[in-house]
This record gives structure tokens, sequence and C-alpha cells, in this order.
């Protein structure tokens, strides 16, 4: 029942929005990603391109002059957070920091005055909505009972390396009957040691990516509430729980998360979107190993999956198919050497190429690319010894250390990215480890891990107009809107 008022809701929804979108041609661009895959920094850089003019040759309306201007405009949905542009661009450009991180969605919307292929005035509305990959992963839940729930994640959490994580965690789970009487304080517990256990998952070293419940990492504006509280528990028998008990109490939950969370996302936001964006950060994954690379995988085929069920909707067999193009991101290439840059695309391809066929069955299109929205480095050969390696230069944010060296956030590095592998099956191989990661040219050892750098120092036109450095920005775009603008 409760789905098929929400079917309602949709079709009705969708139906208001459609007479407004024939008038008023609009392309809702869903922006997401896991935590730090660059979600805020690639919408400050894109609206930065459309309102300012950036130099974007591949994205054919911009590049032939088309555009007759860009400009902001305010959002549509009254009880969203407005993204904070403004802010963020001063912060990459005025003072070289990069710019807060997504921890809820945020939206924004542009409006392109531009002129059709055939020579006549239109206007294009963007609205971009950025929000969490974390709750996206919660979509699968929309399915799941409790009681699969926590067996899943019971049985994920057994497996290395994730067992180590989860050592406190498991502890206390054995203490828990989960027959006797709901205790709140044994609830509190088992929710806090299960989240600690989450976020060690997600800590740098593991970068592990599939990690439902998202708003136990992202909680947004529902931190400490019940519907928060739960944890799974080492179910041994079959349902239904006694009632007042420690696993009624926790099943509860778990609805409740479902009902506030998880059901109004999938309605209010993500139903609505025609195009999304993932941005992945497959480096991080790349270095921190195999098994990173595995769970990656995991989740962007869960991820893919979400944007089946958002065709399957009653409605967008009624009325528009919805999200019809799909783009899947290798951020931050520019941590890489150019001669690596399709080679970090044919790894994303391989880590979605299951995924990305069952999106095309549904009638999707999808492509895969690495890029960088705001290209913090400039490349350079470096001798060592004998050898000439292609390295990158930027200047590491203050802090960051390889080799046992601290940098200042002043001083610029010449940084070893290594050579992706030809074949990413390399990769996925545990034994082979082909990848060693990345080194300054002052250290003997590959360190696994990627330094941040700052953003780029910017170059002022006469003007005070300046242009963000980027890489393939522009063919993003281009595969985004650049049929829109036809
Ligand atoms: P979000 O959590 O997905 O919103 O991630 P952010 O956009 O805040 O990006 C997280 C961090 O990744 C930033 O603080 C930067 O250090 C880094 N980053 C993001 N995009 C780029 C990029 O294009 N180039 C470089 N070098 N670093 C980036």
């Amino acid at each position: 029942m409760d789905e098929l008022i929400e079917q309602i809701r949709l079709a009705t929804q969708a139906l208001a929005e459609f007479s407004v979108h024939l008038f008023n041609p609009t392309i809702r661009l869903g922006v997401t990603g896991l935590s730090h895959a660059g979600k805020t920094v690639f919408i400050t850089a894109l609206v930065h391109g459309l309102v300012r003019g950036g130099r974007f040759p591949v994205f054919e309306a911009m590049a032939t002059g088309r555009i007759a201007r860009a400009y902001l405009a305010p959002q549509p949905d009254d009880a969203v957070s407005r993204f904070d542009y403004e802010n963020y661009i001063d912060a990459l450009a005025a003072k070289r920091l990069w710019p807060a991180s997504t921890r809820q969605i945020s939206e924004l919307r542009v409006v392109v005055d531009y002129q059709s292929l055939n020579g006549y005035q239109r206007t294009l509305t963007l609205d971009i909505v950025d929000y969490p990959g974390e709750w996206l992963l919660d979509l699968p839940l929309l399915t799941k009972s409790y009681e699969e729930w926590a067996s899943e994640s019971l049985r994920l959490s057994r497996q290395l390396p994730r067992a180590d994580l989860a050592k406190h965690w498991h502890q206390h789970l054995a203490t828990l009957d989960p027959n006797a009487p709901e205790n709140e304080q044994e609830a509190l517990t088992a929710a806090r040691l299960f989240t600690e256990y989450l976020k060690a998952c997600r800590a740098k070293n593991y970068a592990m990516s599939l990690l439902p419940p998202g708003r136990f990492l992202m909680p947004g504006e529902l931190a400490n509430t019940p519907a928060l509280t739960f944890a799974p528990l080492d179910l041994s028998t079959e349902g239904p729980p006694p009632p007042g008990s420690l696993w009624a109490m926790m099943r509860r939950r778990y609805e409740s998360y479902r009902t506030v969370v998880v059901r109004p996302f999938f309605r209010d936001h993500f139903a609505r979107l025609d195009r999304q964006i993932v941005l992945v950060d497959a480096l991080a994954a790349i270095n921190a190993g195999p098994d990173a690379l595995l769970d990656l995988q995991h989740a962007l085929d869960q991820v893919l999956d979400c944007f089946q069920m958002g065709r399957r909707t009653l409605l967008s067999a009624l009325l528009r198919p919805r999200i019809d193009r799909i783009l899947l991101a290798a951020t931050k290439a520019d941590h890489l050497h150019h001669t690596s840059h399709d080679r970090l695309e044919t790894i994303l391809k391989r880590l979605t190429q299951n995924s990305t066929a069952k999106a095309e069955l549904a009638g999707a299109q999808v492509d895969v690319i690495a890029l960088a929205a705001v290209r913090a480095t400039r490349e350079a050969m470096v001798r060592r010894g004998r050898q000439q390696l292609p390295c990158v230069l930027g200047v590491p944010v203050a802090g960051e250390t390889i080799a046992g060296e601290i940098f200042d956030g002043e001083t610029e590095a010449a940084i070893f990215p290594g050579d992706l592998p030809e074949d990413p099956d390399e990769l996925l191989d545990s034994e082979k480890k082909s990848f060693r990661g990345l080194s300054t040219t002052s250290s003997k050892n590959a360190d696994f891990r990627f330094l941040r750098v700052r953003p780029p120092v910017l170059e002022l036109t006469d003007s005070g107009v300046f242009s963000l450095p980027h890489i393939r920005l522009d063919r993003a775009l281009q595969f985004l809107i650049g049929d829109r603008l036809e």
C-alpha cells in the first residue's frame, strides 16, 4: 500500500513538472559520489566555467559562441539548502583553499541563454543537485527487511579486512540477546560501535565504499535521533521478534530510518533527476589496494542499480524516461601525468562494465571519463639517476607528509605518481600489485597514498577575470548538457 501511495505521489509530482518543463526546458542534473570524491569542487568549477566562460574547446555550444550568457537564478525548492557557490569560488580563487565538502543535499540553478543550431534564441534551465553518494547507497534498503540487512551487514563485517575493524563492535554484539527486553543504553552503544566500525572502514587506508546506512556516516540534521540509533543484531531465529525485545526495537528504528530518511530522499530528490554524474575517487581506492577496489566495484554496481530503480517507477513508464544519461567520472586526474589519464578511464570502465551494460539495457546512455575539475598540478620530467620520470608539480597542503617529510603548504614538490597499468585487471589481482603508488623524487620507497595539493595560482586577465584550469571538464559538460543546447 505504501508503495502504491508513493507511486501516485510521484506521478502527480512529475505531471506538474512535466507541464512546466514543456514551456521552460529544464535539466535536473544530480551530482553525487562518496565523501571527498570531489562533488563540491566539480560543481564550483562547472558553474564558474558556464557563468564566466571557461576554456572549454570540447563543449561545442560555448566553443562556437552560441551561449549568449549564463547566470544564477533562485532555485526551485525552498526547503533545500543553496549550494554556496560564491564562498566556494572565493576560497578557491582568492585564498587558494579547497571549499568545504558536501555534507548534505544542496542545489543551484543556472539559466543559459543560447542560440539553437538553427538560429533561434532559446533558454535552458539547469538545476544542479549535489547530494552525498552515501545517501544513494541507502536506496537498496527499501527492498530489504531489518533481518536481511542485519545478516548481510554482519556477513560483510566478518570478512577481511573489515573483520579487524569490527572487533569492538563484534565484542559488544556477542553480549547482546536479541530476545531480551529492549534497552536504550544497549542500543546507543551498539549504534556507536557500529558507526565507529563504518568510519574506520572509510578511513583513508581502507577507503571502503560499500557502507549503508549512509546517514550513519553523513547524518545531516538527523544526528543523535532514534532513527539513527540502531545496529545489526546476530539473529539465529526466524521472526517475528518478541514484543518489547531489543530485536523489536532495532527493527522498529530500522523501519523509521526507511520512512524518515530513505523514502523521502527517493521521492523528493532522486526520482526527479534527469541526468546524473557519479564522481569516483578511484585513485584513493587504487592506492588502498585490491580490497578497496573490489569494494568500490560493488558500490558502483549498487549505484547503477539505483538508477534502474529510478526508471522502474510507474511514472517513468508513463511520461518520460528519467535519468537518460549517466556519466561516471574518475576525479582528481591531475594527480597523474597525462600519459596515465586514459588508463584511469580504462580502469573505471573495467570496474563498471557489468553494471553499465545493465543500465544501458534499461535505456540510459552511460559514459566514463577521467577528469580534474580544477587542475592543481603542472607536469615536468625529473631526472632520478639515469632515469627521466614523468612527474607532477604541485604545492602539497600544509601537514601532508611523504617519507617523513612534512610539507608547509607553501613549498612546491615534484611527485612521481607511478604508472597505472595498461591492464586494469592487474590492480584487482592482489598477487601482482604492479602499481607502486606515489613517491616524491626525494624518497626511495614508494608511499601508497596521494598527496593533497593546494589549488593552483590563477592567472587574471586585465579585466580581473580568470578561468580555472581543468582536465576534460568540457567533455563532461558536452555529454551532460551539450545535446540540449543544439
Ligand atoms: P566532496 O566531499 O565530494 O564534496 O569532495 P570535495 O569536492 O570537497 O573534494 C574533496 C577534496 O578532494 C578537496 O578538498 C581537494 O583536496 C580534492 N579535490 C577535489 N577535486 C579536485 C581536483 O580536481 N583536483 C585536485 N588536485 N584535487 C581535487
